[in-house]
């Protein structure tokens, strides 16, 4: 179903689509689907709304969003099931999801009590200068499918804190999540038009959201060239943009590091949701002297992941998404075999009984090189290369030679080093012996091609503000 002006809907064509379970195929739900004129209807309905909603006071926002997450929290295990079935990643990761939605309209339900101005020392006596925070005014949110609920608070939380209005297009293979999480907001009362959630093909809703003057606020999360696009489609109406794009994670290990914990932490940055975040790690950088051994340590922990369907309990790796993951991730392991990569674990998909979708078993490619495509492109999938280094200045080089900069990783147990290291990488986020630096009170974005803008932390909301100079003469 669509939600427009606090109404679930049909689409006016009567269409629907399909969603399936991407670990066994079977059918889970149908959506509505929806095109131009219902994205303009969802507009015309934020439009309306804004009026009213920048004058709420910012306490009675706060108080919805707080409302949202105990209902979220209260359905916890329920949307879980929702996101495993929907997008296939473990039950364990689902309900670590589910916090991390929650948690995202907990943090700015709080930031919204505390949208501070400022007053300006004047040049003049008789002039009183001050700056106010305004709210930019119609949100238009496009989502992904590998975080399909916690990527959808983590751009309505701020909004709404904000005093912003949203029209919120999710992937086109996860509605189901959207739904449950506008099910939770429509539960806690938020006013009709608020947020508005339209299910239909990125071709039509793209261009209505992007080409509309009344839409003042474009955020994304996604590849990095639908982002350029959707940046030149916002050019013309010169709106207020936030980009979360891809990433090429560099994982580097120094000789002096503990490396049962890197090893342990390359797991966990590698394999969580299956290789599919924008965060996870994409070249392992190991000092040569001790590259073998991490490379036979790594291999073994990762050949024993448990794969499956991500109901059972113990699974460690579901699916992938789809069979253009699937290709792609067989493509770079082709092309790392034919440039000399050394596979130590994993090279193949893997298939059991009652598994119809794209399983791939966790690959570890050893002597990789930077001819190899998986040098330079995103793999979204469970596969990992290892090239080894001599020393600090050269990993460094390596590390930043990528036109992305999101996420980067180093161990080392020498504090001069890692503060070396935390000072040097062109990245927006860096973790020192540990994999997994991502929390709602941190700010979320990349440098370079990896966006435009930060989410969560103290800067997520103000990415939804404006500020207005006001100066006042006295005399
Ligand atoms: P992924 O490769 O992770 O699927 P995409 O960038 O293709 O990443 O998709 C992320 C989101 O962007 C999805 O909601 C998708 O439907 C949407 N999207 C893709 N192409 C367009 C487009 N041309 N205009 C607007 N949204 C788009």
């Amino acid at each position: 179903m669509l939600y427009i002006n606090g109404e679930w809907r049909k689409a006016r064509s009567g269409k629907e689509a399909e969603v399936r379970n991407p670990a066994t195929g079977e059918r889970i739900g149908r959506v509505a689907w929806c095109g131009k004129q219902e994205t303009e209807e969802a507009i015309q309905s934020a439009d309306t709304a804004f009026q009213k909603w920048k004058r709420v006071p910012a306490g009675k926002r706060s108080a919805y969003l707080l409302k949202a997450a105990s209902i979220m929290k209260e359905k916890a295990e329920e949307l879980a099931e929702t996101i495993t079935t929907e997008m296939g990643k473990p039950i364990s990761e689902a309900r670590r999801e589910i916090q991390t939605a929650t948690g995202y309209l907990e943090w700015f339900a709080e930031e919204a009590k505390r949208v501070y101005g400022d007053t300006v020392p004047a040049s003049q006596n008789d002039k009183q200068l001050m700056v106010l925070k305004e709210p930019v005014g119609v949100t238009a949110a496009i989502t992904p499918w590998n975080f399909p609920m916690s990527m959808v608070t983590r751009k309505i939380a701020p909004a709404i804190a904000a005093g912003c209005t949203v029209v919120l297009k999710p992937a086109p293979v996860t509605p189901l999540s959207a739904i449950r999480v506008f099910e939770c907001l429509h539960e806690a009362g938020l006013p009709k038009g608020v947020a508005n959630l339209v299910i239909g093909p990125a071709e039509e809703i793209g261009p209505v959201l992007t080409k509309s003057p009344v839409v003042r606020k474009l955020t994304f999360t996604g590849s990095t060239a639908v982002g350029k696009k959707l940046i030149r489609d916002s050019a013309d109406t010169v709106k207020k943009v936030s980009m979360e794009l891809g990433g090429h994670a560099p994982f580097i290990v120094f000789a002096d590091a503990d490396l049962e914990r890197a090893v342990q932490g390359a797991i966990d940055a590698k394999f969580v949701n299956n290789g599919q975040t924008c965060i996870c790690v994409n070249r392992i950088y190991v000092e040569e002297k001790v590259a073998d051994e991490f490379g036979r340590m790594l291999a073994a922990k990762a050949s024993a992941l448990k794969i499956g369907n991500g109901l059972n309990e113990d699974t460690e790796l579901g699916p992938l998404i789809h069979h253009f993951a699937f290709e792609k991730v067989q493509a770079h392991v082709r092309d790392a075999i034919e440039k000399n990569g050394v596979i130590l674990c994993g090279g193949k998909p893997y298939k059991a009984e009652g598994l119809e979708g794209f399983f791939y078993e966790p690959t570890v490619i050893h002597h990789a090189n930077e001819e190899m495509k998986i040098a330079t492109e995103e793999t979204f999938g469970p596969v990992v290369p290892i090239f080894s280094f001599q020393d600090e200045q050269e990993v460094i080089e390596k590390a930043n030679r990528t036109r992305y900069g999101l996420a980067a990783y180093c161990y080392t147990n020498d504090l001069g080093r890692g503060l070396r290291m935390m000072n040097e990488l062109e990245y927006g986020i860096v973790g020192i012996n540990d994999a997994a630096p991502v929390t709602v009170q941190g700010p979320f974005g990349g440098y370079k091609e990896s966006g435009i803008g930060r989410e969560g932390g103290k800067s997520g909301i103000l990415e939804y503000l404006e500020e207005k100079y006001v100066s006042i003469r006295m005399m």
